[in-house]
């Protein structure tokens, strides 16, 4: 499994950083872990084709994770000119306020005829979504945006990777990262207490009772990337940077 950070920062540019967008390759699919709205700029940049994803996950529905989409399919319609199908899966109501911000965005957008179908599914809490060879549980998280938040713990060709999205500490973390084979966390502030965000003196407190094999530390603000901890030894740790790949 291979994994690319389209983008790693937070809600507000924080560092210079595009809003949250994982790209895993694995067993001939192509797919992201959210979608923030500065993905396709993050694609562009990167050199990534928008037509070769496959699937998109999205953990919650706040603009810096799915906002992307808007654009991603506006992209798809008139630029990219999208045939295959596109797999969406995210939270309850993920449909209807996806079609609030596209009609909000790009007016009379929700009245068009699609060049490609855009199935979207509804993840629901601890049970097991399936599609083609990708595995998810979603974990129900803390973190307030009008709809179920989730921490997703992805299989794909015998590789785990679980990402918290965002969220305070919540017990569900533990069995959606345990033994992870990669574990992408946020690390808000670096012992500073915010509702509904996590911050790196919560997560290394838990470390053990998760144990995952590689940790990455995403969604920093300014404050975190200012001063970043010291990791302790013996645990595989890494802060993201947008454009990294990981071998997982
Ligand atoms: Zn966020
Ligand atoms: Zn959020």
């Amino acid at each position: 499994m291979k994994l690319r950070i389209l983008g790693c920062g937070d809600a507000f540019g924080s560092g210079g950083r595009f809003n949250t967008c994982f790209l895993v390759e694995e067993s001939g699919t192509r797919f992201l872990i959210d979608c923030g709205a500065s993905s396709m700029i993050a694609m562009r940049k990167f050199g990534i084709d928008p037509n070769s994803i496959d699937a998109v996950l999205i953990t919650h529905l706040h603009g810096d994770h799915f906002g992307g989409l808007v654009f991603m399919l506006m992209d798809a319609q008139l630029v990219s000119k999208r045939t295959k199908p596109l797999v969406v899966a995210g939270p309850k109501t993920l449909a209807k306020r996806l079609g609030d911000a596209l009609e909000c965005l790009f007016p009379g957008s929700t009245g068009m005829t699609w060049r490609n179908d855009v199935r979207i599914d509804a993840f629901e809490d601890e049970t097991e979504w399936t599609w083609g060879p990708l595995s998810v549980m979603p974990y129900r998280v803390k973190h307030f945006c009008g709809a179920p938040p989730y921490a997703l713990r992805v299989t794909c060709g015998g590789k785990t990777v679980t990402y918290t999205g965002d969220t305070e500490w919540v017990d569900a973390l533990v069995p959606a990262a345990r033994d992870a084979d990669l574990f992408i966390a946020e690390a808000y502030f670096r012992d500073k207490a915010m509702k509904f965000h996590l911050n790196f003196e919560t997560l290394m407190q838990h470390l053990d009772e998760m144990r995952p094999k590689h940790l990455v530390l995403t969604h920093m603000s300014r404050d975190m990337l200012d001063a970043m901890p010291a990791f302790p030894p013996g645990v595989r740790m890494t802060a993201a940077e947008d454009g990294m790949e990981i071998a997982v």
